[in-house]
């Protein structure tokens, strides 16, 4: 089992489940920001990725829960244990419908956190404190020459160029009618907060299709480990029970776009259906927010006592307001696809926590508590709300969008808990039979 849903949400972010929301703060951070790896930093490449990645090992765990990632060294508490750059990224189709702007490619934000925090409590004329706190860098972003797509920098447009813009571009031979079409037909079955973006299907179909040396096929085969049964009884998890006729909808919409003969395998009713159930349980959540960055950046400066207590008092008043307009929604929020990070297991007590130290969709893992060599790295695949409710609630959640139930310390200590908790009873007022049993195998 790899997967993690989980959106961040502004200021908060951890890993809320597909309930969104959140609501701890924990905005990303990262102090580390040179100039051959910082702003600009979709830039990495594998070499990278193995370097910083020196101190783990993915292997198996055991027979029901496959593979996992194990740290060969010893971590301390606050350590980046692991760092991953997503194979696609995408952004919430609500979340750019109500006009996030968040670079096309990694995510970064595209509008100042004034800017920012003008949109998101409604206030137009709010003047922000120490504005050149704000970490955005307006000079940098590009658009794409034919289309609307935004990017935080010429890196960004070109790599999303190469790997799947140069086929999604909208542009006269390529009208934006079909993407359109997918688009609104997802949006009517994903009211907010949505935990997948279709579009990341899609994205990953056209690299597939570009995939010359066929390593990305390789990657993929790796995570398609579900059986067939599985696939559809998470698919009809994810879509409910018009589960036959909307699946059948999309895949048609996503072949108007995408029908090359060379990924034809990804079109069939089953193939379709493992790269949706793929990305259904292997995706985490992206989040970024140039307020979020600022209120860091804020933080760590130096100032006289009173003015840094006026500057914070303003942006707990921001906060507030925020909340009383937008609710949780403050972030630019998405969806990546990992191919090391989602090897990370879930536990309800947690040894590390996904961040993203460069405010785009770079994950880092951030060791919780001290780590020793040979530990499990495990992450949770709720957010701290969920991750307080009951063992039966917390394992309904798992069971119903990651088809396992969890039996880590804490769940095997509340083995034994009354099931007939009140939020177990709320939940599972839409369900079927499920009863405690099952849940705690
Ligand atoms: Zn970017
Ligand atoms: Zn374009
Ligand atoms: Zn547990």
């Amino acid at each position: 089992m790899n997967g993690t849903p989980a959106t961040t949400s502004s200021g908060s972010c951890a890993t809320a489940g597909a309930a969104g929301g959140g609501g701890d703060k924990c905005s990303p951070s990262s102090s580390s920001r040179n100039s051959d790896t910082g702003y600009l930093g979709c830039n990495y490449n594998q070499e990278f990725l193995a370097a910083a990645n020196g101190g783990i090992e993915v292997r198996r765990v055991n027979d029901k829960v496959g593979q996992g990632v194990f740290a060969t060294k010893n971590f301390k508490k606050g350590d980046q244990v692991l760092t991953d750059l997503p194979i696609v990224t995408c952004q919430f189709a609500w979340n750019h419908l109500y006009k996030y702007k968040a670079c096309d490619y990694c995510m970064r934000a595209l509008e100042t956190a004034e800017e920012n925090v003008r949109r998101l409590t409604q206030i137009p004329t709010f003047d922000l404190p120490y504005p050149d706190l704000c970490a955005t860098k307006k000079e940098l972003i590009v658009t794409c020459d034919e289309c609307p797509a935004m990017y935080c920098s010429a890196q960004c447009k070109e790599k999303a160029f190469n790997e799947y813009h140069q086929i999604l571009c909208f542009h006269a031979e390529n009208p934006p009618e079909n993407v359109s079409r997918l688009d609104d037909f997802w949006r009517s079955m994903h009211y907010p907060p949505e935990t997948s973006n279709i579009m990341l299907l899609v994205r990953l179909l056209v690299k597939l299709h570009l995939d010359s040396d066929k390593s990305l096929l390789q990657r993929i085969g790796n995570f398609c480990q579900a059986s067939a049964n599985e696939d559809e009884e998470l698919a009809h998890k994810v879509l409910g029970d018009e589960y036959s006729l909307q699946v059948t909808t999309l895949r048609q919409l996503v072949i108007s776009i995408v029908n090359f003969p060379n990924i034809q395998q990804w079109l069939t009713p089953e193939g379709f259906l493992k790269l949706f159930v793929l990305i259904g349980r292997n995706s985490q959540g992206v989040g970024t927010s140039p307020f979020a960055t600022y209120v860091e950046n804020v933080e760590k400066q130096e100032l006289p006592v009173d003015e840094k207590k006026a500057v914070l008092d303003t942006i707990d008043h921001i906060y507030e307001v925020m909340d009383s307009v937008i609710g949780h929604f403050m972030d630019n929020e998405g969806v990546a696809l990992y191919p090391l990070q989602s090897w990370v297991n879930h536990s309800c007590v947690p040894n590390c926590e996904v961040k993203f130290p460069e405010k785009n969709h770079r994950v880092g893992l951030i060791a919780l508590e001290d780590i020793a060599i040979g530990e499990e790295i495990k992450i949770s695949y709720l957010d701290l709300a969920d991750l307080s409710r009951s063992r039966y609630s917390r394992n309904k959640y798992l069971k119903e969008h990651y088809l396992f139930s969890c039996d880590c310390p804490k769940c095997l200590e509340q083995m034994d808990d009354e099931d007939g908790t009140t939020d177990s009873n709320e939940e599972m007022s839409d369900d079927e039979d499920e009863d405690g049993n099952e849940m705690s195998e």
